[in-house]
């Protein structure tokens, strides 16, 4: 069985279990992480622990943990699990309180962490996904990555019940990003990609693939987009720490650009494989 972090120790699967009074349960009040891990590696570590620190400072949740006693903690995880590609799971929820929406006055924050195995999405990446667009119903703190997952959960299962890869979100006719990636389009061999701003999350491979682009000489805006330009798009892709970089080849039943991967896409893939440790 798998070991996982509950609550200040290392347990078993079988007893790792949590009070039916934790507000993570109630609320959905708390925060998470998902980690890349390549070779046994941390990609990107401490920007997830900025994007940690950042999304509980705003929702005013004192961590449990210092950061590097949390890094201690999820490498304590990969050595004992001997995961070498995959991921690592991490939430922080304000902790267990009789149901009152106000913050609890001596709750103590609980934190679960587990790793898993992983592979790349290969095949995704090199044929692409399709997608449909749908209105981002979502709050107005996409930025924060808090357990509040119920408008993306409910657009993800949108697309899956159109048989589609995901899901694009528009507020307005205005392109955010996807149900648990960001989203860029190509126009023209430019890239563009929402602002980071509160209307979406500020994706780790987002800003790895900004920079990027910059290092290639691509010329990349954060600029918001309207459907319509998103449907005139040569290009559009998705990126994410479990999905890396995956084409989007048709969006509503119609094909992007030619309707495969295209060259822009394939050069920021090739450079994005370059930082992958092996
Ligand atoms: N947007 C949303 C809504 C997400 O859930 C995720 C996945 N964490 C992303 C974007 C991509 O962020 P990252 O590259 O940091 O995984």
């Amino acid at each position: 069985l798998p070991v996982i972090w509950l609550d200040d120790r290392l347990v078993p699967e079988s007893e790792a279990s949590v009070s039916y009074s934790d507000r993570g349960y109630y609320f959905g009040d708390g925060i998470y992480e998902v980690f890349r891990v390549y070779g046994g590696h941390l990609y990107e570590a401490d920007a997830h622990y900025d994007r940690l620190e950042r999304s509980a400072r705003e929702i005013g949740l004192g961590l449990p943990y210092a950061r590097t006693e949390i890094d201690d903690i999820l490498r304590l995880l990969l050595e004992r699990e001997h995961v070498q590609n995959g991921t690592v799971y991490m939430q922080v929820t304000r902790g267990v309180a009789p149901r009152s929406h106000p913050f609890p006055a001596d709750a103590k924050p609980v934190m679960l962490a587990y790793c898993s195995d992983a592979a790349r999405p290969i095949h995704m990446m090199q044929t692409g996904i399709s997608a449909v667009t749908r209105p981002d119903i979502r709050w107005l703190r996409c930025d924060l990555k808090t357990l509040n997952l119920l408008g993306s959960v409910l657009a993800k299962q949108e697309a899956a019940d159109q048989g589609a890869g995901d899901v694009i979100l528009h507020r307005d006719g205005i392109v955010t990003e996807c149900s648990a990636s960001n989203l860029m389009i190509v126009k023209d061999g430019a890239v563009l990609t929402h602002p980071a701003d509160h209307l979406i999350l500020h994706g780790i491979t987002r800003a790895v693939v900004l920079r990027l682009a910059g290092e290639q000489g691509i010329h990349a805006r954060e600029r918001a987009f309207t459907l319509e330009e998103l449907r005139a798009a040569d290009e559009a892709f998705l990126t994410g720490t479990t999905m890396e970089i995956v084409p989007i080849v048709q969006i509503d039943g119609l094909p992007v650009g030619v309707g495969e991967p295209g060259p822009v896409t394939r050069r920021l893939q090739q450079s994005f494989e370059a930082t992958i440790p092996s």
